[in-house]
């Protein structure tokens, strides 16, 4: 692993953290550097300013927008995005659907949807989860009948993040139930707006509002709209939720977070042996894992990601609960006073201390939960 950054290399870094810190709007950047929410249209612009200099989905296939950078171009892309607060570019379209498309979709779907994926004009959401159907995704029910020209989708998929901002929803369905479980599984890419489609809010325990459930009633797709080959699902869920783990592990912005704690409970942190030890050790096993991040960008091959990304969603979301966790401690009392507005004379990192913290909870779940992971490492890694 090369450690030291060649002349290109670090021009590259370079040319990458002029084009984040100036032609990303700054309140953007603010938004997410104080740990505030985003609103869609943030989200929407952050991409397309991304988008319009071909930076917003370089690891696709160059045809259809990548640049063919190599590992570590794109690690340092990652990096320097994350530094600057940028908000990195919606996983649902660039990390999931998009590499899905290009792997297996129709020529027809590629022309119609890729673009308007890359430059966020259509916003997906990723319909796999259902009750009694998540780590145990094969289980899933909601079922798609073939009529005629269409598919009529029956069914409820939840823990739908964002569901709310979503025109399109990449789903699982089950298309040949007597089928063993893995092998009656399609993939099904349907407008949210069609009739029967009803999206209903989960509220969370930090206040926001984050996840939705789906509901199905009779939503007749066209038959055009399924991914890959009929029963293909389980392939293709397998090769996206691969992706998925590589990108929950957001090791800079976890850096940066602690970084910026550092910084504003400096007077907090002074005299306390104990809280500089427990930021010291933080730091190490972010670099530990900054590591593990560039191994696994250099041995992912052939579009499968390495299983060394089970580690990387593991420890990443370990770390940022435990930065999440050490701020609650350092704000003290004050992180009670979530409700409290600007008025306050709290600091406002103090104030959404506990929010952050109770919301981070969800971590160590989604992208496919902490243990379902260490089984990965087991079976996969140590071959246990
Ligand atoms: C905030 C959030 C956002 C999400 N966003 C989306 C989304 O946009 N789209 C989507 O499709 N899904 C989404 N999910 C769903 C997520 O992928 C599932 O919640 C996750 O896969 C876990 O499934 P489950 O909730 O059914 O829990 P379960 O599978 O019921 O697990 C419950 C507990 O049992 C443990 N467990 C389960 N099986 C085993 C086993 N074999 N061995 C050891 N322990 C086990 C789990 O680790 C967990 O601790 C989201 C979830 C959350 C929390």
């Amino acid at each position: 692993m090369r450690l030291q950054l060649s002349e290109d290399d670090r021009a590259f870094r370079e040319e990458m953290r002029r084009f984040f810190t100036t032609e990303v709007p700054e309140e953007i950047r603010q938004t997410v550097i104080e740990g505030r929410e985003l609103s869609k249209e943030q989200i929407v612009e952050a991409m397309r300013v991304m988008n319009g200099a071909g930076l917003a989905v370089p690891h696709w296939p160059e045809e259809y927008g990548g640049r063919g950078w190599s590992d570590l171009q794109r690690h340092l892309w990652y990096d320097e995005m994350q530094r600057a607060g940028v908000p990195p570019p919606l996983a649902f379209n660039a990390s999931m659907i998009g590499p899905v498309l290009t792997q297996f979709g129709t020529q027809e779907q590629k022309d119609r949807f890729l673009p308007a994926t890359a430059n966020l004009d259509i916003w997906w959401a990723q319909g796999f989860s259902e009750p009694d159907a998540g780590s145990d995704l094969a289980s899933l029910r909601t079922s798609a009948v073939r009529d005629g020209d269409e598919w009529v989708v029956n069914g409820q998929k939840t823990w739908t993040t964002l569901g709310q901002h979503a025109d399109w929803i990449f789903m699982l369905v089950r298309t040949d139930p007597e089928a063993k479980k893995q092998r009656g599984i399609s993939m099904l890419l349907i407008d949210m707006s069609l009739p029967g489609v009803e999206v209903r809010p989960i509220e969370l325990i930090d206040g926001g509002h984050e996840v939705n459930e789906v509901w199905f009633d009779d939503v007749r797709v066209p038959g055009d709209l399924l991914v890959g080959e009929l029963n293909q699902g389980w392939t293709i869920a397998k090769f996206l939720l691969g992706n998925e783990r590589v990108g929950v592990a957001p090791v800079t912005a976890t850096k940066r977070a602690l970084a910026r704690l550092k910084e504003v409970a400096a007077d907090v942190v002074a005299d306390d042996p104990l809280a500089r030890a427990r930021i010291a050790e933080l730091e190490n096993e972010l670099l530990a894992l900054e590591l593990t991040a560039l191994r696994v960008a250099a041995h992912s091959t052939d579009g499968e990601p390495h299983p060394a990304s089970s580690v990387l969603k593991l420890k990443g979301s370990e770390l940022q609960q435990a930065v999440s966790e050490l701020a609650v401690d350092l704000a003290g009392p004050g992180s009670l006073a979530s409700g409290a507005d600007d008025d306050s004379a709290l600091a406002s990192w103090q104030r959404g201390s506990t929010p952050r913290y109770l919301n981070l909870r969800k971590a160590s779940i989604y992208g496919g939960s902490n243990e379902i992971q260490r089984q990965i490492i087991a079976s996969r890694i140590l071959g246990l």
